[in-house]
């Protein structure tokens, strides 16, 4: 066989028959994007990982040798149009695929990508991301959570926090500190850990809206082999980086390792301003109809955004912190949506009790998640800090702990 790379279109040909003969599709009976994943469907996404892996379908833009398919982004895209009637593992997508098997990619040893990266895809393992800690997200240089040298181990002490799926994940990527005479940024290393371990305290955190993605882990002497660590010790943060430019990437929408795209039925199915609109019967009113376009004038530029700044990191011409525009636009065009649906649903988002009104409840719920779109894969004003330093070169901002050992930076306890 050539090594030419399929066309788009037979690719698509080949996907929409393969799907068809291959995975279940949708059931109109069925609850999809619930706020809480039931433990049934974990099982049931690593069985769909298998089967697309098994056809040739999984990981379509990662390379052959670790699993994938070694396409492009337009095949994926081919991909994902063909699957919008089928169900998909999208609850592998992030963070297992798009943003720890992304940073695997680039900065894992060969036995790293053989092991994790291709477990990943063939739908083995699922991976986790243990970043955050209580003492800051934003901060995340200033971690805490320690990892010492013990002959060819690490021993790890520490708790983290905000950790996304980590409850049904098999290992993560883990940000510890191995040097605390370094300063914060050069003291930190990338280790790979198992999720589920004795010395591994690990607790679901319930959210104000009743899901239940979170956990945090408390880690007690906990032992992994030295070849877990990722890239070289003390190099951490140049490999956290990277992570988070594929988080970044993810969260913006502009990546190409996720493949599939939600189906649009379940608790917010069709949640859209002018349905909304259309319930409460203020679909004449101008005030509404200003809010519903200009939100779909928003939604508009940030497709165009996402796709623009996507070809413009692949071709070089944006720097790779340009993720931090789709991820800034990803915080602010969802909110202003939110406050657009409260407006539009008024006292009836929370006070509603009337049977079947789907949509009223969900704005209430939802409602009480909107802060949580400029907090996670990093704040917005985070990544306005990014653009304006890294992208738009201006003057960085000033750090009192730049270049300062760790251990002599004043700390609250
Ligand atoms: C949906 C979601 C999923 C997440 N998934 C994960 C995960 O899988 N793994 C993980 O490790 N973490 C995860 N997080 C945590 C996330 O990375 C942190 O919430 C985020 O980095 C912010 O950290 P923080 O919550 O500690 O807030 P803080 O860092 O305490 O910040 C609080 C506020 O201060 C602002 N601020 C802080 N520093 C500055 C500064 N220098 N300039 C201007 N403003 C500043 C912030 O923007 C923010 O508004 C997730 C969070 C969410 C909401």
């Amino acid at each position: 066989m050539s090594d030419q790379m399929e066309s788009v279109e037979d690719f698509r040909m080949r996907a929409r028959a393969w799907l068809a003969d291959n995975m279940p599709k949708l059931d109109p009976n069925k609850e999809y994007n619930t706020n809480r994943v039931a433990d049934r469907e974990w099982v049931e996404h690593r069985e769909l990982q298998k089967k697309l892996f098994a056809g040739g379908f999984a990981g379509l833009c990662f390379p052959k040798e670790y699993g994938g398919q070694g396409l492009s982004l337009a095949h994926q895209q081919a991909f994902t149009e063909e699957s919008i009637a089928y169900e998909m593992p999208l609850r592998l997508n992030v963070p297992s695929l798009s943003i720890c098997s992304g940073m695997l990619l680039d900065m894992g040893s060969e036995e790293q990508k053989q092991k994790y990266l291709r477990g990943a895809i063939s739908g083995e393992i699922i991976l986790c991301q243990f970043l955050s800690e209580p003492s800051g997200g934003s901060d995340l240089a200033g971690l805490l959570t320690r990892a010492q040298r013990d002959g060819d181990t690490y021993v790890i002490n520490g708790q983290k926090c905000w950790s996304t799926y980590a409850y049904a994940a098999d290992f993560a990527t883990c940000l510890v500190r191995t040097d605390w005479d370094a300063p914060k940024h050069r003291g930190l290393s990338m280790i790979i850990v198992p999720v589920h371990d004795d010395a591994t305290h690990l607790q679901r955190v319930r959210m104000v809206d009743g899901s239940d993605e979170f956990c945090e882990e408390y880690f007690t002497d906990l032992v992994v082999p030295a070849a877990n660590l990722v890239g070289t010790e003390n190099d951490g943060w140049t490999v956290g980086q990277r992570q988070l430019f594929y988080e970044r990437q993810a969260v913006g929408g502009g990546s190409p390792y996720t493949s599939g795209r939600a189906p649009s039925r379940g608790s917010s199915a069709g949640l859209t301003l002018e349905n909304l609109a259309r319930e409460v019967g203020k679909d004449k009113d101008e005030a509404t109809r200003e809010l519903v376009g200009w939100q779909n004038a928003l939604d508009t530029v940030n497709y165009q955004l996402i796709k623009r700044v996507t070809v413009g990191m692949t071709s070089g011409e944006y720097p790779a912190m340009s993720s931090s525009m789709m991820r800034l636009a990803h915080a602010e065009i969802p909110q202003n949506k939110m406050d657009a649906m409260l407006e539009i649903a008024g006292d009836e988002a929370v006070t509603s009790t009337v049977e079947g009104d789907g949509y009223l409840r969900s704005v209430g719920v939802q409602y009480l998640m909107r802060q949580g779109a400029s907090l996670g894969g990093g704040s917005a004003e985070m990544s306005k800090n990014m653009i304006s330093e890294r992208v738009l070169m201006m003057p960085r901002e000033m750090a009192a702990d730049r270049d300062v050992p760790f251990r002599e930076i004043r700390r609250g306890r």
